[in-house]
């Protein structure tokens, strides 16, 4: 089981966490968003096919705001 660590978007602290093989088996696109829990925030990672990490988001739910001129 691959075990990935990184600096915590949210915090900046380091943060280790696991991901299985479960997680992109059944993607049907990828990258494949994953949720890190650490502590009381959340932040999400995107997993290639390889379970690479492509992308770190701080935001699980938060859509990209939109500012009207
Ligand atoms: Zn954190």
């Amino acid at each position: 089981m691959p075990l990935k660590a990184l600096k915590c978007p949210v915090c900046g602290e380091r943060v280790a966490f696991k991901v299985t093989k479960d997680v992109v088996k059944d993607a049907a696109q990828f990258p494949v968003p994953f949720e890190v829990i650490h502590g009381d925030h959340t932040f999400t990672v995107y997993l290639d096919s390889g379970l690479l990490i492509s992308r770190i988001s701080p935001s699980t739910t938060d859509p990209a705001p939109v500012e009207s001129p």
